[in-house]
């Protein structure tokens, strides 16, 4: 017992005010995995194409909101369909599961009747509950007009479609291009999934039709578009389609400050930055707290087997949970086979990730 005593008064010191550092650390700074259930948290960009529950239960289970997303994709449902869709679950849930609808692009060459049945059919939909809308990246990278030329984002005949929906504080979500990966040939991608979209998916891999919009096309156009629209609350899906560099995306959120990064199956080419620069990465979120929103982009279609979305929503939630907020050694078979380390986020940037930035973006909330 009597080497108890025999502490010198330096170490003590030491001692006391390491403890009285620690005093709001770890506990009360950082969640940890447990917290995982008792914060409330939003998933802003799923899709649900069936008017089961099975996500929306989990959802609930796992102390979640959701925003499912209408896409103007030939093999999404009908657009009426999944706005019906997305009406019906937001009544169901008591706004749990929140909807944006999208717009379509027939009849694009009569410019009169485009614009107006476009913005009858957004009317519509706000009606029915929807709280934004979605842009896909047919445009400018698959849909063309009678003339045989792309129609970009910064097409003016968008003009009085963003001028409407800025007016009412509606958001839109752009998914506009691809990411960088995506011009490159498929053995020099660094992450397994994206090999395996574009290996499935020929026709977006631009790779392989450089007759098309360039990368850097595609990003002027959508940037020409911020610019003419400064006003819009714009959300760039999947971190802006500039996920492979960090110093783009900080200077794109400087330029725009009415942008937010949604980061839908991006979590995994955070990671792959990770692996590269965690440092930057983590002060990417500390600089911005308020410039990103948490989204999966989890899908749920009429043929999905419910337990395999009950399985896939659980585990991806509960990894992405364990990646943001500790820092654990994580390794993922859909980013490489290389590990990372968590990011750590404080307690106010988590908040503000999972639930704060939603709810100020998507007024609906
Ligand atoms: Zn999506």
């Amino acid at each position: 017992m009597k080497k108890y005593n025999l502490i010198p008064a330096t170490i003590l010191v030491v001692i006391i005010i390491t403890l009285a550092g620690c005093s709001n650390t770890p506990s009360e700074e950082y969640y940890s995995e447990s917290d995982y259930k008792t914060i409330e948290k939003i998933d802003t960009h799923v899709h649900i194409n069936t008017a089961d529950h099975t996500l929306a239960e989990q959802a609930k289970t796992d102390n979640f909101r959701l925003i499912t997303v209408n896409v103007n994709s030939p093999s999404y449902p009908e657009l009426h369909t999944q706005r019906d869709v997305g009406s019906q679950l937001r009544n169901e849930t008591d706004g749990n599961v929140q909807f944006l609808t999208t717009i379509s692009l027939e009849n694009w060459d009569d410019e009169e009747y485009w614009v107006q049945s476009t913005l009858q059919q957004l009317e519509e939909s706000f009606e029915k509950g929807a709280i934004g809308v979605k842009f896909w990246k047919n445009i400018g990278m698959e849909f063309k007009n009678a003339a045989g030329e792309f129609v970009m984002i910064d097409d003016p005949q968008f003009d009085p479609v963003f001028e409407y929906l800025a007016e009412r504080n509606i958001p839109v979500l752009g998914h506009i291009g691809e990411p960088h990966s995506c011009w490159q040939p498929l053995e020099e991608m660094g992450v397994n999934f994206i090999r395996e979209y574009y290996s499935n998916h020929p026709q977006y891999h631009m790779y392989l039709h450089p007759d098309n919009p360039s990368y850097d096309e595609i990003i002027e156009s959508r940037n020409n578009m911020l610019d003419k629209n400064p006003d819009l609350i714009f959300i760039g899906a999947h971190l802006g389609s500039m996920e492979w560099s960090i110093e783009m995306m900080r200077d794109h959120l400087d330029r725009y400050p009415n942008m937010v990064y949604d980061m839908a199956h991006r979590v995994t080419l955070l990671q792959y930055l990770t692996q590269q620069d965690r440092q930057g990465v983590r002060q990417l979120f500390l600089d911005y707290p308020d410039r990103f929103v948490y989204s999966t982009d989890i899908q749920h279609h009429v043929h999905s087997n419910p337990d395999d979305i009950r399985e896939l929503a659980e585990r991806t939630w509960r990894q992405d949970w364990e990646y943001f907020t500790t820092d654990h050694i994580l390794m993922d078979s859909e980013v490489n086979d290389q590990t990372f380390r968590g990011l750590k986020l404080p307690k106010n940037v988590i908040d503000h990730l999972y639930r704060l930035n939603a709810e100020r973006v998507f007024a609906g909330f």
